[in-house]
């Protein structure tokens, strides 16, 4: 890709249209990633589980497939890496398509480092008509600036990372991965289905498991068992939390 500025997707059957989408390749890209860790190989697009996987990657299993999604998230990742918070911020803000007004930030991918982190936050401010939505790992970063987070970028502690501890200590809003509906339940945690919960909501809330999981796993057995409920899943570049 030849462009100098980044590439954002519209949204879709799940999101709506509404919605517009940024994405950097999964795992290669997400710190705090652990129980979801998935990686597709840049030039191959072959999948690698991490030690700990016990669902896979939504987004890595779509890189995995599709050649030009995995080519538009690392021209975003290269862009972006090695420039300070002011460079990405202008850069983030010369991309930002003009119609977006809701923008969720990482279908696939994560905050990488503090100063990308401390970027989005200084673009939300910047754009105060907008508003922009995150589920991620990297709480170390979001933890680090939590009194000075922009009203209009909601942020959701995604579980299943490395710092799942620090959800409970600063009682930050969460979304999980659940194998079930009863699971949700047990768990009083609304199933989000349209991201809404994400951007809207301040309380936390399930994700049904979704995508392609290894096989035999425990991930993989769910969603065959829900599939026979009728559930098909999010739709393709939906959901990589
Ligand atoms: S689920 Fe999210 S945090 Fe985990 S590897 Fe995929 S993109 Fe990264």
């Amino acid at each position: 890709m030849k462009s100098d500025l980044l590439k954002f997707n519209r949204g879709n059957a799940k999101l709506g249209r509404d919605i517009w989408t940024f994405s950097l390749p999964a795992g290669f890209s997400c710190p705090g990633a652990l129980e979801c860790l998935s990686k597709a190989n840049r030039e191959t697009g072959k999948i690698t589980d991490g030690a700990d996987t016990k669902f896979r990657c939504f987004a890595a299993s779509d890189e995995a497939q599709y050649k030009n999604t995995r080519l538009q998230r690392w021209h975003n990742f290269e862009l972006l890496k090695g420039k300070s918070t002011a460079e990405m911020s202008e850069l983030i803000q010369a991309s930002l398509p003009r119609q977006a007004g809701i923008i969720r930030v990482h279908v696939s991918g994560d905050f990488f480092n503090q100063f990308y982190f401390d970027a989005w936050m200084h673009v939300a401010k910047c754009q105060p008509l907008r508003t922009f939505y995150a589920y991620t790992k990297s709480l170390p970063f979001w933890l680090r600036r939590i009194g000075d987070i922009p009203k209009n970028f909601a942020l959701n502690a995604s579980r299943g990372g490395a710092h799942d501890e620090l959800i409970a200590k600063h009682d930050l809003k969460y979304a999980e991965v659940v194998f079930s509906t009863k699971e949700a339940e047990d768990k009083k945690l609304e199933i989000d289905h349209d991201d809404s919960h994400a951007y809207k909501s301040g309380k936390p809330f399930a994700l049904l498991i979704h995508g392609t999981q290894p096989a035999g796993s425990a991930a993989s057995k769910a969603l065959s068992a829900l599939r026979k409920t009728g559930w098909t899943g999010y739709s393709r570049k939906a959901v990589a939390a």
